[in-house]
């Protein structure tokens, strides 16, 4: 069977090399036969702009990827991600956490031994053990709250699962690494980890490309996938492209845009043999 498989970018600054890699990848992995998908991470309302989408879409064209229409954009379904909240609401998995990150810091700083997961360090659980109505009171009286997930609870529920990694074969879910993950956040409606396994299954993907450094997070979303009930899709996890100086490409240290390369101008095949000759390792 083709495969449908898609590029998520968040619109938080212009795409660089390694997102033209990330690109590349899922556009050659669906083949001719397959459907290649766009979507625009935007949920995070504070830090995505709307020039970024469209520099997204001009970049993506400039390297000559088509993608099937139409894209779907986060921000336009909020309404799936709250269902996704409620069912495992219902299934009695999520509760209130009203912690702030310093109240966070210093309980961990006082356990130094918490687990450290591919988020962070592991959530101490302060706010799991809360008495049912000091729960109901905080929030009666307005108090912020993040919704977290039972990860013991929900471990409890679905048992043991596992995954298929297209490279690295079938891999046993360990999510408990996460610790109670936040599903939504006080100030955003859900959180990447729950979005993206709603928005592959709304949008049909059956291989989810996407670099190596998310590998620690299949783990999680097979986990949210069974609670929810949600196909399961199979994993690419594609190597990274680095910088000069060996590390991987990010926005936040002002990685080279891709316009700034083609201002410059290297042509799209340029760039893919630069992209090819700079992944880091596995
Ligand atoms: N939005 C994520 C990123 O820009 C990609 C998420 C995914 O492919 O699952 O890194």
């Amino acid at each position: 069977m083709p495969d449908i498989t898609r590029f998520a970018p968040s619109p938080t600054g212009r795409l660089h090399l390694g997102h033209a890699y990330a690109a590349w990848s899922a556009a050659e992995a669906a083949g001719a036969a397959g459907r290649f998908l766009l979507r625009i991470e935007d949920i995070d309302a504070s830090r995505c702009r709307p020039e970024f989408e469209a520099a997204i879409l001009e970049d993506l064209a400039w390297l000559g990827l088509k993608w099937q229409q139409s894209l779907r954009r986060q921000s336009e379904h909020l309404a799936e991600y709250a269902g996704a909240l409620g069912s495992l609401r219902a299934l009695d998995l999520l509760y209130p956490c009203f912690c702030t990150r310093r109240e966070i810091q210093d309980e961990i700083a006082r356990a130094p031994s918490a687990p450290h997961g591919p988020d962070g360090p592991a959530y101490p659980g302060r706010c799991r053990v809360l008495a049912p109505v000091e729960r109901a009171a905080r929030i009666a009286a307005g108090e912020a709250y993040a919704l977290r997930l039972d990860l013991a609870a929900a471990l409890r529920r679905v048992g043991a699962l596992r995954w298929h990694d297209h490279d690295r074969g079938w891999q046993d879910a360990r999510p408990e690494v996460f610790g109670d993950i936040v599903l939504a956040r006080k100030d955003s409606p859900a959180s990447y980890h729950l979005a993206v396994v709603v928005d592959d299954a709304a949008q049909g993907v059956t291989l989810v490309t996407r670099g190596a450094d998310l590998f620690p997070a299949t783990h999680l979303h097979r986990l949210l996938q069974a609670l929810l009930g949600l196909p399961v899709p199979e994993w690419r996890h594609h190597r990274l492209v680095a910088d000069a100086q060996g590390k991987r490409l990010a926005k936040r240290d002002g990685a080279t845009t891709l316009a700034t390369l083609r201002a410059a101008g290297h042509s799209p095949d340029a760039l893919r043999a630069l992209a090819e000759r700079s992944l880091l390792p596995l």
